[in-house]
């Protein structure tokens, strides 16, 4: 049984096809820039890579064509797209509504759009994806895969703001939390890599990539995480700024004469390792210049772990204990500096080892294999 998963974006769509029987792993790719007259594919058999530049005006366009190369006789796996069994699609946000992966109906659709007033950039793509995929493939199952399902077994006192209740009642303000996908997915891979089941283990799960996050899972179930009611809260990220006073908005604004979106844009956009190091967003750039004796760019990777540590900490007393702290994902997999960094430091504040795993982290395999539990449940 073949499975098809989507991850849509602003302007992209990433996708995958799965062999269910086997594990495998037949194609996968990107359609990029969809919309504007630069859009190209970028598409990958067994290790080959294959360009396409064409005009992907939309979404249906898109994933027509990605249709096509998926049925390609030399870059597809398949023959025709009738041997697609069920799509699966990363969806961003499905607040309180949704806390596990369900199959798509008109209704589950509908929710989905409703949910675009917490996550305007990212409900919107996944939406207009759904709706082309659905109509380039009808009659397949497809089903919905939550970035913030996994956290949705917080408890009141870990998710709430220290707002007026009203304004969880009325806006639905509250912490979300976002990765979820790969936090569990990585919980899963840990527990498999200690020989242990999950439902015994505490786990600290560090999803370090362009976006970052952090979660404590506490018996496979996220009990605290560290972005918010948007994905600006926690860590610091590549161009995020992570936690900061929310009272310097308005204080910037003052300041600098600028509109509240300026200010929000210049968090989201302009901070991080970006804005501390004043060179780059990506890490690799970051390690080579510190390596160079630049000072902010080694400041900026410094404040990075230092972030990463402290929130640790914090999870280290929520789960009161932990057996392993996980790091994932571009950053967390390929930066060793941070492994052995966290491993002294913590060493020394608990005085035993704590155990460190890197481990990659695979959404679309775990979209996939929910793709699949979803429609089995269903027959
Ligand atoms: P992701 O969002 O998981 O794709 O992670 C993207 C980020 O991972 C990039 O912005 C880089 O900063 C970082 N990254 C990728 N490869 C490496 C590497 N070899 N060493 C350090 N950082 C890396």
């Amino acid at each position: 049984m073949n499975i098809l998963t989507f991850n849509c974006g602003s302007s992209s769509i990433k996708y995958q096809l799965f062999r269910r029987e086997t594990g495998e792993a037949l194609v996968k790719g990107i359609a990029e820039k969809i919309g504007t007259s630069e859009s190209y594919l970028n598409h990958e058999k067994q290790g080959k890579k294959h360009r396409q530049d064409v005009a992907l005006p939309d979404y249906y366009s898109a994933i027509e064509m990605i249709v096509r190369l998926l049925t390609d006789p030399q870059w597809g796996a398949v023959r025709d797209k009738t041997e697609i069994a069920a799509i699966g699609h990363r969806v961003v946000h499905g607040g309180e509504e949704f806390t596990v992966s369900v199959l798509i109906d008109a209704h589950v659709l509908q929710r989905i759009q409703y949910y675009a007033k917490l996550a305007p950039l990212h409900n919107p793509p996944a939406y207009n994806g759904i709706k082309a995929a659905r109509k380039l493939f009808p009659g397949v199952p497809q089903v919905a895969v939550f970035d913030t399902a996994f956290h949705q077994g917080m408890p009141e006192e870990a998710f709430l703001y220290g707002l007026p209740y009203d304004l969880y009642r009325k806006y639905c303000i509250r912490r979300y939390g976002f990765h979820g996908t790969s936090h569990r997915y990585v919980a899963e891979a840990a527990a498999k890599a200690l020989k242990k089941p999950l439902r015994s283990l505490k786990l600290i799960t560090c999803h370090l990539g362009n976006g970052c996050s952090i979660s404590a899972v506490k018996h496979g179930r996220s009990v605290d995480t560290s972005m918010g009611f948007t994905p600006l809260e926690g860590l610091m990220m590549g161009t995020r700024s992570g936690d900061v006073d929310p009272a310097l908005i308005s204080y910037l604004m003052e300041r600098e004469k600028r509109s509240v979106q300026e200010v929000m844009e210049v968090l989201n956009r302009k901070s991080g390792l970006f804005g501390v190091s004043g060179i780059s967003n990506d890490m690799r750039d970051l390690l080579a210049r510190a390596e160079k004796g630049h000072k902010r760019a080694r400041l900026a990777i410094d404040m990075f772990i230092y972030r990463v540590k402290k929130y640790i900490g914090a999870y280290l007393a929520v789960l009161n204990g932990v057996d392993a702290v996980v790091l994932t994902a571009g950053i967390g997999e390929n930066t060793p500096l941070i492994k052995s960094r966290l491993q002294q430091e913590l060493s020394n504040v608990l005085g035993k080892r704590v155990k460190i795993l890197t481990l990659h982290t695979d959404e679309e395999r775990l979209i996939a294999e929910d793709t699949y539990a979803v429609i089995k449940a269903r027959r």
